[in-house]
Formats: C-alpha cells, structure tokens, sequence
C-alpha cells in the first residue's frame, strides 16, 4: 500500500485515559512520526449515556503530557474535520440510508422488551446470543406500517449467512472469521446516533486513514468493519491490532494491579519521557535487551515489525528502576524545576514560598542517586524546608543506644562540639564527629543514628554530614536543642 501513512487514535470520552489507551495512542503517534505520516485525534463521542465528565479534557492533558501531538483533531482542526463524532451525525445517517439502499442494511422494530425475552431464551437453550433476524426480510409495506405506528427503528447491519470474512492483520497475519457467527449488529440506534462500529469505519475512511493500530480487545469487531467496508464499496484500511497489556499474575492489567491510570503516575512523580519509553516497550521492542530509549531512538527504530503477539506484562519495578536512572540524567536545574510541584505538595503551608531554588540545588546531589519518583525526592528532603523535623520523641532511644541518659549526653555533646566549629562543611562535621564518637564510647552508627533523627527525624536520610552542611550550622543547633529538651521531658 503506497497510501500516506495518517494513524488515529480514537479514544471514547467515557473515562481517563489508562495504560492501555495510552500506549495506543503512543504506537499510533511513534508510527506517523518514524512513517513523517499524520497522527489524528479523534474523539469518538457518540454512547452520549456513556459520557464521563472531564475525561475530553484527561485525554487531552494525557497527550500533552508525554509530547504526543496530534497533527489534526480538537482544538486544531484540520482538513478532514470535524474530529468529534457528536458533529458528524448527518453523515452517519446518510451512510446508514445507502446502506439500506443497497440491500446491506435493514430497518429494525424489535422492541427493547422483545429483544431481552429472545436473549433470555437463548440463554436458557444455551445458545449463542444474537439477534434473531425477525425483520430482515420486511416488506416495504410492513415498513411503512410500523413507522405509522410510531415505532422509531434501529438500522443493523446485513450479515452474510454463509462464507468466512478474511483480512491480514499486520502483527496476527491472516485471521479468519464465519460469517454465520455473526450477528446482525446494529449501525444506527433509534436516537439517530450511530454505533460505534458505523461511525468508526466511515471516518476511517472519510480522514483517509492508512492503518488502524488499535488493542486487541477491538479484533473481534474488525470482522464486522471489513464486510462494512466491502459494502460500502471502500477499501478498508490495514489492521494491526496491539498485544494486550497483562499485570504481573498475567490476567489482564486492571484496577486490581494498582493504579493504572497516566495522570496518577505523573501526581507520583513519574517523568513523562520515562514513562514514554516504558509504554513503548509494552509490546515493542528494538531488541532483546534494549532498555533505555530516548524519543529520537523510538520514532527512528519503530516499526510494528517488532510489535509481539504475545501479551505484554506491566511490570511497575521496571517502570520505576527506568524512572530512577532518568531522574539522575536530568540536569540539575531541570531536576530543581520539577522537584517543585512535588515539594509545593508535600511541605505544609507554613514553610514559606515560594521555595528556594538555591536549596533545592543544594538538596540535588545529595538525594538524587537514592530516589527513582519526583515524590521520593520531596518526601526525602522535607526536612531541609522545616524549621524543626517533626518526629517521635520514642525515635531518639533507637536501637544502638538505649538509655536516656546516654543519648541525652551524647546530644549535648555534639551540640557543644558544633558551636565550636569554625568552618561548617561536611569534612570539618566529619573531623569533628567520629573521633568524638569515640571519646564519649558510643559506636559511630549509633551515634550518627541518633543525630541523623535529631537534625532530619527520620531514621532514613542522605549522608549525614552533607545534610548537615546544606541545613547550615544555625539551623542544626536549632535541631539539636530541641532533641536535647524532648529528651530532658522523656520519662
Ligand atoms: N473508540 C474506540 C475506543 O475507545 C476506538 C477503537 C478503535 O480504535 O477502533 O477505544
């Protein structure tokens, strides 16, 4: 197929976008930018009952967020538009009327009621669902008659009763359903709007889409959209239907594995590009051991050639570890501007703004090799923006020392030792606190256990004297007092 390559993603607004709708829309996007082909939005708008608030609006921020822009679609316009469906209807109908015309479409006035007692009977006979095919063969009269009665009919579609429909999926190959398996679906609902598969394939073919990359929970509607296109008289456009997307237990990812949700990684301080790379590889891959992918290496080496058959697992330490190693490859200013909103987040409302940049790029070096989220890194350096830790007093009688007395004296003593120190930086901290960790006779890890909860309260912090340093002397002495009163008023 010589056609120019233009890719849509399709998304419904009836929720916000997951990892699943996501990674479409990415192999769509990769595809038209490694083809210099054109990704459409389109918004598929038509189950108004299924209509979820704000989720136009999650797609839309989703897609900025990891850079996936689209060449056509909502709010840009484009040549082919308009990219919402709800503002397509008359188009739809009047396929659906030349359908009718040409014999592949039928009017039906089955009632609901009728519909659910023939379901309900199947079901007891255990046959297969599907419709009965009680009005394909109406008279023009009956026609008539039944829409004197004021019966609003749906349109369904005409399926063949014998023979197979046959297309190549590119990822599948050949894939071969019966036609008498087929149930006569329906293309226009009684409230005018189309069903999604009508709408679906004549705006595939009206945007001129080359390729449909879609998951594979669509493959068994594919048939249906094929004998459409036949009857139609269009040519359908080549399918690749995308692995489906498996949580750790191989059932298919859901809820149930933890979020799944785009914007829920991006609130816990997951990077756009890593995540980018990590949805790439859900299903993709360049080799076998390939992991870390800039977006130039993505839209250079993307091809659905690699695209697997088999499901591919969502494996949230990967995503994670991948996380960590493009934190720390981020330059230190970029890193400063996006600790920020998570900081903003975390600190409490007293800690003054807006936050010192000239801080944080001093926090930068100190926990950047220990965190893999932009949340971990707020969560790791809270304290450096408070006045005082806030912790339990129970902290400070860790494990090493037990004793109040000892704990009480061995603050007193690094306060003392601290005041007196001329030059503050971690080496001067250092050459003051391990030998003095000897002169009083408590191990260096307890001792330094101890003032790590006394100037940071927590048990688990960058290196200590590093910390120390960038909280500055003032500060510290500041931390060690109040250890020293909390241990005083300990009984
Ligand atoms: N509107 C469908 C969805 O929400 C589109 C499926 C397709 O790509 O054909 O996923």
């Amino acid at each position: 197929m010589n056609k120019p390559v233009r890719v849509r993603y399709a998304p419904s607004p009836t929720g916000f976008p997951h990892v699943g709708n996501i990674r479409t829309a990415l192999f769509n996007w990769l595809f038209a930018r490694h083809n210099n082909g054109k990704f459409i939005l389109r918004i598929e708008d038509t189950d108004v009952s299924r209509k979820v608030e704000g989720a136009l609006d999650s797609i839309l921020t989703s897609l900025k967020w990891l850079g996936l822009d689209f060449d056509e679609g909502p709010g840009i316009g484009g040549p082919y538009g308009p990219y919402f469906q709800s503002q397509r209807l008359d188009i739809y109908r009047s396929t659906a009327e030349k359908l009718i015309a040409g014999g592949y479409a039928y009017y039906c006035f089955c009632s609901p009621e009728r519909l659910d007692s023939m379901r309900q009977e199947q079901a007891k006979l255990k046959q297969p669902p599907g419709y009965d095919r009680r009005c394909r063969n109406l008279g023009k009269e009956e026609i008539s008659k039944l829409k004197a009665e004021g019966i609003t009919p749906v349109v369904r579609f005409k399926i063949p009763l014998e023979g197979q429909t046959v297309f190549n999926d590119i990822i599948r190959g050949d894939v071969v359903f019966e036609n008498s398996t087929q149930d006569d679906f329906v293309l226009l609902k009684s409230d005018g709007f189309p069903t999604y598969h009508l709408a679906n394939i004549v705006d595939d073919h009206l945007m001129e889409v080359s390729h449909v990359l879609r998951a594979d929970e669509w493959l068994s509607s594919t048939p249906r959209h094929v004998l459409l296109y036949q009857a139609m008289g269009y040519e359908a456009p080549l399918f690749a239907h995308l692995p489906i997307i498996l949580g750790p237990d191989r059932s298919k990812l859901s809820k149930r594995h933890g979020t799944t949700s785009l914007m829920e990684f991006k609130k816990q301080g997951y990077l756009s590009e890593a995540m980018v790379n990590f949805l790439a590889l859900l299903g993709w891959s360049l080799d076998e051991k390939t992991e870390i992918m800039s977006r130039k290496d993505l839209v250079d080496n993307f091809s659905l050639e690699r695209v697997g058959k088999t499901g591919a697992i969502f494996n949230l330490e990967k995503l994670t570890w991948m996380n960590g190693t493009y934190i720390r490859a981020l330059r230190e200013n970029e890193l400063v501007s996006r600790a920020i909103p998570f900081l903003e987040e975390t600190l409490p409302a007293e800690v003054k703004r807006p936050l010192s940049r000239e801080l944080i790029k001093l926090i930068v070096p100190l926990v950047r090799e220990r965190v893999r989220t932009l949340k971990e890194f707020a969560d790791m350096s809270d304290f450096f923006f408070m006045e005082i830790p806030e912790y339990s007093t129970s902290l400070l009688l860790g494990k090493g020392i037990k004793n109040k007395e000892t704990a009480l004296m061995a603050v007193q003593r690094a306060h003392g030792g601290i005041e007196q120190l001329a030059k503050f930086d971690a080496t001067s901290l250092e050459g003051l606190l391990r030998p003095l960790s000897e002169q009083i006779g408590i191990k260096t890890g307890d001792f330094f256990g101890l003032l790590r909860i006394a100037v940071t309260g927590r048990m688990v912090a960058p290196p200590l004297f590093q910390t120390m340093a960038v909280m500055g002397k003032d500060k510290c002495l500041k931390c060690l007092d109040s250890a020293i009163k909390k241990l005083i008023t300990l009984k």
